[in-house]
This record gives structure tokens, sequence and C-alpha cells, in this order.
């Protein structure tokens, strides 16, 4: 296996790519959904059962985990991989964005940001470097630079403002992170949602140069439409021989509209969450199971599913547990739900290598205009 960190670009279909990240602890299939494993689990799943799905990388959050258990005490137990049990790759978030969202509870400096926990109310500093250690603490392959995200909306100098900011701690970032062969540090690109702001951003980034990517400050409520606006144009604003991340995406029709535009990695908690509530994703669009038209439904949530939720259980069992509130109603929508990602990730990659993106895209829209349910 490789001891390096790579990327190999293996088809593109109009702007959309595929291809495979090699690190030392597996390959990433691109375009890749990364499920997120907030505080050390994917939520109401077995770390066996997310691979299962087809997940080739989770997404960790240092924030969480360094309020709870510690970084520290993670790495003294031999790190985030072995004590979640995960082996594959783990990319974690550098932390800005969840404490930038803490608003009343921070204060940001040059130097970095302080804050206290919504815990237990004790305080934390954040900065670059303190980011970094954090990621290496923890065993992280991917590390996000340490970067501010303005909370919208925003005027254009706020943004403009902060993305120089956040350049100048994505320098410190790279400083920070060091030589770490077979571990990569990938970069975030701000902006909002300004043409001129994003190629300034994407310029500061590729001079300073990172193993990858991102694109951050979407997926922040400035709708789908203002999202693809930006991604008409950004990614090409990125060296194409290194993958690029769009962070917190989404919704199904968000990442095939991202994969569509050049996008090669993505994370939301959208399956996980919303597969304890009783939303399922299905090809034929949004469930919620706890709808009384499915008491008496014996059909499987999605027949062309063959996840282990669908190939055994009935609607009306699943509406049933969700109704019980038993604890089995979150562990089967979950799983159905990140395998239902993966399929469609699978499904695009397939469609990518063989230049048949557009025939696909046309299918997964007419098959959600048909909506859920048919006559029994
Ligand atoms: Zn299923």
């Amino acid at each position: 296996m490789t001891q390096r960190f790579s990327f190999e670009l293996t088809a593109t279909d109009g702007g959309a790519r595929t291809g495979v990240i090699s690190t030392p602890r597996g390959e990433i299939r691109t375009p890749a959904f990364m499920p997120v494993g907030t505080a050390g689990t994917v939520k109401a799943m077995l770390p066996e059962s997310v691979r299962a799905t087809g997940a080739d990388i989770l997404l960790g959050n240092t924030y969480h985990l360094m309020l709870r258990p510690t970084a520290e005490r993670v790495a003294r137990l031999g790190g985030l991989h072995r004590f979640m049990n995960w082996e594959r790759p783990i990319l974690t978030d550098s932390g800005g964005f969840q404490v930038m969202s803490l608003a009343d509870l921070r204060k940001l400096t040059e130097e970095g940001v302080t804050f206290r926990s919504h815990i237990d109310g004790s305080k934390h500093h954040l900065s670059p470097e303190r980011s970094m250690e954090i990621q290496r603490l923890l065993g992280s392959d991917i590390v996000m630079a340490f970067d501010e995200c303005p909370a919208l909306p925003a005027s254009e100098a706020a943004v403009a403002t902060s993305m120089r900011l956040s350049m100048r701690w994505a320098e410190r970032s790279r400083d920070a992170f060091g030589d770490r062969p077979g571990h990569a540090l990938f970069g975030i690109m701000q902006g909002g949602v300004t043409r001129e702001l994003r190629e300034e951003s994407a310029e500061a980034l590729t001079a300073i140069g990172f193993e990858g990517y991102a694109i951050g400050g979407l997926a922040v409520g400035e709708g789908q439409e203002a999202m693809f606006g930006v991604l008409d144009y950004a990614p090409g604003f990125l060296p194409e021989d290194r993958p690029r991340y769009l962070m917190g995406v989404g919704k199904p029709d968000d990442i095939v509209g991202a994969v569509e535009r050049g996008v090669d990695m993505m994370d939301c908690v959208l399956p996980s969450r919303s597969g304890r509530t009783g939303q399922a994703w299905t090809r034929r669009g949004q469930v919620n199971i706890k709808n009384a038209r499915h008491m008496d439904d014996p059909r499987p949530l999605d027949e062309a599913c063959t996840c282990p939720c669908c190939r055994t259980y009935s609607r009306a069992y699943l509406h049933h547990v969700f109704r019980a509130q038993e604890i089995i109603a979150s562990m089967l929508l979950t799983w159905h739900n990140l395998h239902y990602y993966q399929d469609l990730m699978q499904g695009l990659r397939a469609a990518i290598s063989d230049g048949r993106l557009a025939a696909f895209v046309a299918q997964f829209h007419a098959q959600r205009a048909e909506g859920d349910i048919e006559p029994l």
C-alpha cells in the first residue's frame, strides 16, 4: 500500500471528475461522500456498518473532540482511528466553523479565537497552530486549515476582511502542519458569493500550496441557486490535479449538482441526522416514515435498495418502531440513508467513467419527480 498521499484523476465528463485519492490507510474513490462522525461515532451506526454502506472515509469534528474527550486523551489511547474502531481514512475539520457559530461566546483576534464550551462553559483557545496540533493528536489523515467563516448575511467588505484573515491563517496552518508524509493538509477557499474574492482566495491558497482545496463558506443558508452560482466558476480557480472538497453539502440534489460542477468530496450530517427523525432519502425523493399512510404498507422503503433495512423490514415496521420510539428505528433509517447516499456516489462515479453523466442525472431527477408511493 502507498505511504504517500496522492490523487489520480481517472475520467472526466463535462465539468465532472472521477478519480482515486490514495493514503496509507486506504483509497478514497471520488466523488466521495463522507459520513459525519462528530464525536467519534456516526450516530446509531457501528463502524463496520458504515463501511458496508460503501464509505471510504469519515469526518470527525475537532471542536467536539477537543472539548470531550480531548485530543490529548485520544492520542494517549492510540489516536482517533483506534479509539473509534475505524481504520480507514479520517478527515477532521479545523474547529473554525463550529467556533464561529458560537457567536456571543467567542472572541476573535488576529492570533485566533477564545471561546466558551457549549458543554460546561469552560474557556478554550483555537488558533491555526493549536488546530494543527489537535488534528495531529487525533491522527487525522486529511487535516483542514484553520479558517474563519463569516455568518451570513454579511457585507462584501466584511466577507473580504474575513477571507483575508483566513488566508493569513492558511499560511500559518501550512507552517504549523510541517512535513508529515502520508498526511494531507487542505486549504479552504472563502469569499462568499463574490467571484473576485473567490479568485483572490484561490490565488492566495495555491501560492501557499496544499494537497487539496476546500470550497468553504457555502451551504450556510445562501440557497441552492446561489451555491450553484459560485460552483459554476469557483472549482475552475483551483488546481486540476488536486481534490476539491465542498464542505457541509448536502441534500442528494445538491450533491449531484456539485459533482456536475467538478466537486470531488462532500460531507453532511443530513443522512444520519434525518435518519434519527424518521426522514428517509430514496430514489423517489424524501419519505416521512412516521406518516400514517405507511402504517399498513408491507413494502420496503425502496424496492431497489439493497441495504439491510430495505431487504428485511417493511414500511409498516419502520413506521411502528418510530412511533414507539425504539432505538432500532434510528439504526435502520440511518443505515438506509447512508446506503442510499453511497449508492448515489457509486452511480455518479460509474456514470462519469462511462461518459454518461447527463443521462444519469436526467434519470435521477425523473425518478424524484415521479414521487414516492406507487399504488399497491
Ligand atoms: Zn435501503
